[in-house]
């Protein structure tokens, strides 16, 4: 086995900062038995709570807490770990923080102790990142497929994968060491209808991952509709059923309105462009710049029109604006006051901007009575490409962009049957992707980036 470093130790809180009944400082390193010693007044038992009393170097007593010993290597971080278990207020947490420092500690980088975990092989790099979108879950179905991966359902799917490529390239091999052999390794191993195998599997794990992205960064909405057509109705009609929460967080008020809901568990941003008016004043302008690079990058646009008056000038030029792959929707809203039938329809090109919401789906309905709700709400998800709640696991563009990856060069392979050097490097290739999900290839500075983004005490 290879002689495991000793690790410097690390301190940080690791309760969320503000005021609690209990907040716990965490330590990570190695040979922390003196450090538990020190802190607990007397040895304690490996991995039970032991009440003790925290004190500062003059012997003062700064807090009766429990602390917990977990020697290496059954441990988070897979070093030797201490938690304290004291009163959630900031000052006395950094009290006993900065008593951890003093008996020799050194301040947490952000995600240092899952990273950890990850660098003494606890976790892969997957899960790593599903212990982060697990504590920032935005609704329940994002918080169980993040434990989903986290428990490591994403990472055997990967496993599998690469295993299966080990195989198809070992026998590829063979074949190239012995080109004078009577049997051909790959023809008796059905090795290319294994590879066809293996592309469909794939295949279905992306389906899955896709999902799983949704529900990680969930759905970016863009909602396009002048004052009084019914936005905030609409917004608080959507989140009723689901019993969420609106926040409507007007950051400041040269930014574009934030709201944040959810639909049978999936995520919904949306942004209210409202505040999208040509400007003169310059402070106002960068605003609207900024929220005009958050639209570009959503994946559907909302076109709320008044029944009643239907497309104008200022939408049109939203609408213009927005990227021409942005799926649309077009919802006639306050069907309550033209007596015109909840659902989808087709608007007569006498209706102002029908030759418009003829590029996307149209949708007739009523914030107010709540007629149409039910269709709009399920067009929301399917035009964001969401299928199902079932079997999802929390996955993120990178892992995406490295199944795409993958796909690629099987298909490079399929093509390179005759040539048996370009098929095998292929196969490393796609091999290497896919090996970059669970972390076995990863550079320095992707991990320094995907573990930087944890906030502290993680
Ligand atoms: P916003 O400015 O786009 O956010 O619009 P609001 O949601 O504040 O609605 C403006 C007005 O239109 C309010 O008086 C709402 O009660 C009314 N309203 C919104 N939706 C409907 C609807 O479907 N039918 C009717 N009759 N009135 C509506
Ligand atoms: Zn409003």
């Amino acid at each position: 086995a290879p002689v495991k470093r000793a690790a410097d130790t690390i301190a940080a809180i690791a309760t969320a900062p503000g005021r609690g009944g209990i907040g716990v400082v965490r330590v990570s390193g190695s040979n922390l038995g003196s450090l538990a010693l020190a802190l607990a007044g007397s040895d304690p038992v490996a991995r039970r709570a032991t009440l003790a009393t925290i004190r500062a170097a003059d012997g003062s007593a700064i807090d009766s807490a429990l602390v917990l010993y977990f020697p290496a290597p059954a441990s988070f971080t897979g070093d030797d770990v201490i938690e304290i278990h004291g009163h959630g207020g900031p000052v006395v947490l950094q009290l006993v923080l900065g008593r951890c420092l003093e008996l020799g500690a050194r301040l947490a980088e952000p995600g240092e102790f899952t990273r950890r975990a990850f660098e003494n092989g606890k976790i892969d790099l997957a899960q790593a990142e599903a212990v982060a979108d697990l504590i920032d879950a935005a609704t329940a179905s994002a918080a169980k497929s993040a434990m989903r991966s986290l428990q490591g359902e994403f990472s055997q799917e990967i496993h599998r994968l690469v295993d299966e490529l080990t195989e198809l390239r070992a026998l590829t091999e063979a074949t190239l060491d012995f080109p004078d052999e009577e049997i051909d390794f790959l023809q008796a191993a059905d090795a290319f209808g294994r590879l066809d195998r293996l592309r469909q599997r794939l295949a279905s794990v992306f389906a899955r991952a896709q999902q799983g992205r949704l529900l990680q960064g969930g759905i970016a909405v863009v909602l396009i509709g002048q004052p009084n057509v019914g936005k905030s109705s609409l917004l608080n009609r959507l989140a009723g059923d689901d019993l969420a929460i609106v926040t409507p967080i007007a950051g400041t008020t040269r930014d574009a309105v934030r709201s944040s809901l959810q639909i049978e568990g999936v995520p919904l941003h949306v942004i209210d462009t409202a505040g999208l008016r040509e400007t003169s004043d310059e402070v106002e302008r960068i605003g609207i710049e900024r929220s005009w690079r958050e639209i570009e990058r959503a994946d559907l646009a909302v076109l709320l029109v008044d029944a009643q008056h239907g497309i104008g000038e200022a939408e049109r030029a939203i609408l213009a604006r927005l990227p021409a792959s942005l799926p649309r929707l077009f919802v006639f809203n306050k069907i309550d006051l033209t007596g015109l039938p909840a659902g989808r329809a087709v608007l007569p090109a006498s209706v102002p901007g029908a030759d418009l919401a003829a590029a996307g789906t149209c949708l007739q309905l009523s914030a107010k009575s709540g007629e149409g709700i039910e269709l709009l709400r399920a067009e929301l998800l399917r035009l964001a490409g969401w299928q199902s709640g079932d079997d999802v696991f929390i996955a993120r563009e990178r892992h995406l962009g490295a199944l795409r990856e993958a796909a690629a060069h099987i298909d490079a392979a399929q093509a390179e049957t005759q040539r048996l050097e370009l098929f095998a490097e292929e196969l490393r290739l796609a091999q290497r992707a896919l090996g970059s999900i669970t972390g076995e290839v990863s550079a320095d500075e992707l991990l320094g980036e995907i573990f930087g983004r944890f906030c502290i005490g993680k």
